[in-house]
């Protein structure tokens, strides 16, 4: 048999297929439905960013940028840390920039991870999370969060401590939470801090809803970083992509003591070397931009919350209401449903509306057999609309 009857792909790659966002985006282009299933905004960031990127392409700033990132963008970063979370980080090795969080999180697993490691996480996640574990050769250990009887999704604290062990490296931890829109609790990030103290393990966060956090809690957002005895085993991701509605800019950043964002750079610059040099300034400017942007982006997105949870509630759903990022989740029970995937599938030609089942980022699909997905990223009118055609799934029953 020749090479070319073999499927040429590494054994560790085969069970991830095509994602399920570009599965759903092609399925909403083909039937011209209204896509809440990949979260991407239909609105630009803030202008002063996008005159900066349009500025710095004209000025010849689009040559290879320096490996960790441009200066302006490490101070704005660390700037940025300082002014929202108290964090302390140097600009000069404790930054790097990488293309998209995405990046970052697959060169953090790859840097630190030996084949065989353990990645504790929390199921249902992000659909990269699996691809980067497998990519370093690594185990994960998931740890499911399910909705509780009051709406909110948590994790069974004995099931946690039953998830480190010995061989366990880090926790990749993100809060707000893809897909479920969960923040975790203080209560909860305590947790997760003392059992990575007590088993000496990294935390890797992922964090790029930090702005996203709709709670009434004076704190809002709470980076894992800031508990005691984390900053020192952490490292934090966050990128534009969210924040700034830019996300096909790709541009992230990883922060944390020196030695791990080493180890992610040495990673990282053979991955992409660089990446988005005029972009890097733009995103600089971003981040300066005064408390009333972070301010009216999370509570325009709030409004978008409420009106997505009550237009899905009314046209039927079992809605679980988002404590955070631009994602909220429903159960398709009510609705006769019994399988997100096959309700999805057929959701363009009942009501020509697009979501993402959530039971594809479990290793327990059982656990999210019934729950999907819809992104609330968009202009009032569109969710108006999506919600118009979404009542129509009761009616024809
Ligand atoms: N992590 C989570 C939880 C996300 O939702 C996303 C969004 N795509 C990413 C990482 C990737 O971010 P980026 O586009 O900056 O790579
Ligand atoms: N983060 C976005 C989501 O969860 C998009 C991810 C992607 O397309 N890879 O929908």
């Amino acid at each position: 048999m020749t090479t070319a009857h073999v499927d040429p792909l590494v054994a560790r790659m085969r069970p991830f297929g095509t994602t399920i966002f570009a599965e759903m985006s092609a399925l909403a282009v083909r039937t011209g439905a209204v896509n809440l299933g990949q979260g991407f905004p239909d609105t630009d960031g803030p202008p002063e960013m996008l005159a900066a990127a349009a500025e710095a392409l004209r000025t010849g700033q689009n040559q290879y940028p320096p490996g960790p990132g441009i200066p302006a963008l490490r101070a704005a970063v660390a700037a940025h840390q300082r002014r929202f979370w108290g964090l302390e980080y140097d600009p000069d090795g404790e930054i790097v920039v990488t293309a998209g969080a995405t990046e970052a999180i697959a060169a953090a697993i790859l840097g630190l991870c030996e084949p065989r490691d353990e990645v504790v996480c929390f199921e249902p996640y992000y659909d990269s999370y699996a691809a980067s574990i497998a990519l370093a050769g690594a185990v994960r250990r998931p740890v499911t969060l399910r909705p509780g009887p009051d709406g909110r999704y948590a994790f069974d604290p004995d099931a946690l401590r039953a998830a480190f062990g010995p061989r366990t490296r880090l926790v990749l931890l993100n809060s707000p939470h893809n897909p479920t829109g969960k923040v975790f609790t203080a209560d909860e990030l305590a947790l997760v801090a003392e059992l990575c103290r007590e088993h000496d393990a990294y935390a890797v966060t992922d964090e790029v809803y930090e702005h996203l956090v709709f709670t009434d809690a004076a704190s809002g957002h709470v980076p894992l970083a800031t508990l005691a005895g984390m900053r020192e085993r952490t490292l934090r991701i966050s990128s534009a992509g969210k924040t700034f509605s830019c996300t096909g800019w790709k541009v992230g950043w990883v922060s944390g003591p020196a030695a791990l964002v080493s180890a992610v750079l040495r990673v990282k610059q053979f991955l992409t070397f660089v990446n988005a040099a005029p972009l890097q300034p733009a995103v600089a400017v971003a981040l300066g931009l005064g408390d009333d942007y972070f301010t009216a982006f999370r509570d325009g997105m709030r409004a978008r919350r409420d009106q997505l949870v009550a237009g899905l509630t009314d046209a039927g759903f079992e809605v679980l209401t988002p404590e955070g990022t631009y994602f909220v989740t429903a159960d398709v029970a009510p609705l006769g449903g019994r399988d997100g995937v096959e309700f999805c599938r057929s959701l363009p030609e009942r009501c020509g509306v697009v979501a993402v089942p959530t039971q594809v980022f479990y290793d327990d699909p059982e656990a999210g057999r019934r729950l999907i997905r819809f992104a609330f990223c968009k202009r009032p009118e569109v969710l108006t609309e999506a919600v118009a055609r979404l009542r129509r799934l009761g009616t024809a029953r």
